[in-house]
This record gives structure tokens, sequence and C-alpha cells, in this order.
């Protein structure tokens, strides 16, 4: 039989939103064909929240919307059709339960990313999505500004009445985003805001960070200083590695700090150690240690208040020898150590490639896209879902919300268009 080359609506890339966009216009009774680049749907669905796939979040709507920085308005029109709730019962209709976790994060409960990939794959060809793998879409046919068709990378044609583009970022690139949608939406005039690494792991020079790799500091307070001034803070988890610095504090900062690396800006992230206490406070108590226990060495008043592998690095940056006992220690030395646990700084002169980052910030510029429908301003019959667009947010389950949540609002969209 001849291969069938004609649909209502073809859906580029099988990630969360283009699996979500297809199977919600099959199930409006469009005629949709998904194509998927690699070998199997859902490559990077499968690695998200190191495996165990941060689905979404329970915060508020004004305030998940905050996490997306300056562009997040533009999530208003999806999100208020489609939240996090709906994402909930979605799952719970393909009987995944889910828990939620610290800072609101909501997991599936006994599954993990890769079995919520294929219930997700599923569901689409549920629906009657027709998936096609190994089919890369090379180009967009237009005709009077309306899309006509779309060319794939092996010369074939499939001719549609409307596309919707979710083909992804550009990072990470061996789970098949590799920035194909920039260009495709380039090359018919879209706008492609400046394409930049978010959520990537940052570098510092010097052997501080050297010395502390492997170190993951729990609960502490990071400030971001940029030229000498705060710009942010946050409090949680990092972690030191050979390059440099990374974990969920860091990565959710690092979106301001690569903008800030390209204006030259100074970078430094400043570690407050012991953010429960003041200074005052912490003064105090370590005053007390001194006194309480003023034969012993330096170093055995560090193994109450710090991680091994930090006792070595914070004598050297107090100026006091580990085995000088307490009660020598003045009170300028005293000032050292307590200046060194509110406000341990590490420059930052560097990020990992783009190809190492979590999420792809810029994209297709969203003045270009109705908020309303997802459908893009230059061209009829054209949508846009997911990542692709000009979209980033820090950790904690919203990235996964935003392409669920375009992906249903732009399967509803074209549906609507098709039946008109
Ligand atoms: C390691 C890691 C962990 C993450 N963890 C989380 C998390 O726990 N929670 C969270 O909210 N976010 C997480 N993210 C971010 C999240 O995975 C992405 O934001 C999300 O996958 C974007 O969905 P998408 O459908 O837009 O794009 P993608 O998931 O990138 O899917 C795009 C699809 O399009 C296909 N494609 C590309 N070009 C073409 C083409 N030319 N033709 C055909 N197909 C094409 C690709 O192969 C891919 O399958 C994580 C990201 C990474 C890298």
């Amino acid at each position: 039989m001849a291969e069938k080359t004609d649909f209502q609506l073809i859906v580029i890339g099988a990630g969360p939103a283009g699996l979500m966009a297809a199977g919600r216009a099959a199930s409006l009774g469009v005629d949709t064909l998904l194509l998927e680049k690699m070998e199997q749907p859902g490559q990077k669905l499968r690695i998200t929240g190191k495996g165990r796939c941060n689905l979404t979040n329970i915060c508020a709507q004004e305030e998940f919307i905050q996490h997306f920085g300056r562009e997040g308005r533009f999530l208003r029109q999806a999100f208020a059709r489609y939240f996090s709730q709906d994402l909930l019962n979605f799952m719970d209709a393909l009987h995944v339960k889910t828990q939620t976790e610290r800072g609101g994060r909501v997991f599936p409960a006994g599954e993990d990313a890769n079995d919520i990939t294929q219930k997700l794959i599923g569901w689409a060809a549920a629906q009657a999505v027709q998936i096609q793998t190994h089919t890369a879409v090379s180009t967009l046919l237009l005709e009077d500004q309306a899309i006509r068709a779309v060319k794939t990378a092996d010369g074939k044609t499939f001719s549609c009445q409307a596309v919707i583009l979710a083909s992804g970022g550009a990072s990470f690139s061996h789970t098949g985003s590799s920035g194909d949608g920039y260009r495709m939406a380039a090359e018919i005039g879209h706008t492609i805001v400046s394409i930049r690494p978010a959520l990537v792991p940052l570098k510092s020079s010097g052997d501080v960070c050297q010395r502390l790799q492997g170190l993951t500091l729990h609960n502490v307070e990071v400030r971001l200083l940029l030229d000498g001034k705060v710009g942010f803070k946050d409090f949680g988890e990092m972690l030191f590695t050979h390059f440099g610095v990374s974990g969920p504090v860091i990565l959710s900062m690092s979106g301001k700090i690569v903008d800030a690396l390209r204006e030259k800006k100074k970078v430094e992230i400043a570690v407050d150690l012991k953010p429960a206490l003041d200074e005052a406070k912490l003064d105090a108590r370590l005053l007390r240690d001194m006194d309480a226990h003023g034969k012993q060495y330096f170093r055995t008043l560090l193994d109450g208040l710090l991680p091994q592998k930090m006792i070595p690095v914070m004598a050297g940056r107090c100026g006091i020898a580990l085995d000088k006992p307490c009660h020598q220690i003045n009170a300028q030395e005293r000032g050292h150590l307590l200046q060194q646990l509110k406000d341990f700084r590490v420059e930052i002169n560097g990020h990992l490639p783009l190809d190492a980052a979590m999420v792809t910030a810029g994209g297709i510029s969203l003045k270009e896209v109705d908020p309303r429908s997802m459908q893009s301003r230059l061209v009829q019959g054209l949508y846009f879902a997911g990542e692709v667009l000009d979209l980033a947010a820090d950790t904690g389950g919203y990235n996964l919300q935003a392409a669920f949540s375009t992906g249903w609002l732009a399967g509803i969209s074209a549906a609507q268009q098709i039946s008109d």
C-alpha cells in the first residue's frame, strides 16, 4: 500500500510538548501525524529529574509564572486553560500516582521517567496519532503565508493544513533536540531570540573548587554578586565540581550569570555556610567554643562547624594553622573565620557549553506568537509548543508543565482551525 502523505495536522517532535499536542488534537478527531527524528520518542523526557521526572510544581499560578522571568506572562493564557491540577488529573487517568516533595515539586510515586514517557506515547497512540520515528523534518513549506506541507531530511513531503512545531531546545543534543526548530522557523521569517544556556553548571578558575570537588553543601544561602552588588539570593543545595560549581541553587541562578558574563560583569557567589545564625550569634558561638575548648586545636573547632573537605581550605583562607590551640586564636583571626563562614566567595568566570545546559534560553520570539492559541502571527496554520519558544524556567517542574500546557493549547487550537 502506498505511504499516506496527506494529514490534517503534522506535529514535529515527540517530546512532552509534541506528544501532548498530537494526542490532544487527535482526541478531537484530527488526523494527526507525529514526526520524531530519533529512534524513540521522548528521549529527553526519559532523563528528566535524574530519571524520576519532576512533572510539575504545586505552587500558585502567579508564583509559577515568576519562575520564567519576564517572559512568564506569555504563559498566563495557556495556564488558565491547562495547569498543574489538570496535568495531575491527566496522570491519574494514566494510572500514574504522584507525590509532592520539597519545594512543591511533583514526581510520580512509583514510576520513573521512562514509565511516564511510555505511558504518554501509549496515550497518544490510543488517540490514533500516527507516530513516525527516525524522521527528521528539514523544511516547512508555505503557500501564501499559510503552512501547506513539511519536507523531511530524506526528501519526502507530507502535506497538511496545520503544523505544530515542538522540536525542543538546543541542549543535550544526543536526545534529539539540536535546535532544528529555530532554523526552520527563522527560514520562514520568525525572529529567534538569542539562544543561550540556562540551568548550566558554572566554571571557576583557581584551585578551591577542585579541592572541594564532590562536596555537596546542604541548607546554605548563596548570594549572587554582580560587580560586587547582590543580584539575587537563594537557599538550598550546591555542589563543588572539578571545574566549578553546580547543584540546584547554582543552576537556578545560572541563566542570570550567563547573561552577566556576556555583559562582562564581575561575577562572584558568596556562600553563607551558617545561614541560621546571624553574625553576632555566630561570633558568640565561636567565642564560647573557643573558651570551652581552649587547649584543643583549631582543626577540632572546625570539625564541629564544617564538612571535612572544607577544613584545610577554610584554614588556608583564614590564615590560621590547623594545629593552633584555640586559646591562641586572636580576635582578628576569629573575625576572618566569621567572615569566611558567612561569606565564602567563589569567583565565576565561565559556564559549560549550551549542550550541557538542562534548558535552552531564547528561542522563537513570543511577540510573534498568539498566547491565546500558540499560533504564529506570521504564518497561518503554524503553531508552537514547548522549549522551542523563548521560555526557560529554573528547576522545580516548571519547564515540563510549560511544555505540557503549551502542547495542550496548541493541539486544541490546531483542531479548532481544522474543524472551522
Ligand atoms: C537532564 C535534564 C533533566 C531535566 N529535568 C527536568 C525535570 O525534572 N522537570 C522539568 O520540568 N524539566 C526538566 N528538564 C527540562 C525538560 O526536559 C524540557 O524543558 C522539556 O523536555 C521540553 O519539552 P519539549 O517537548 O519542548 O522538547 P524536547 O523534550 O526536547 O522534545 C523535542 C523533540 O523534538 C525532536 N526533534 C527535534 N528536531 C526535530 C526534527 N527536525 N524533526 C523531528 N523531530 C525533531 C527531538 O528529537 C525531541 O524528541 C530537564 C532537562 C534535562 C536536559
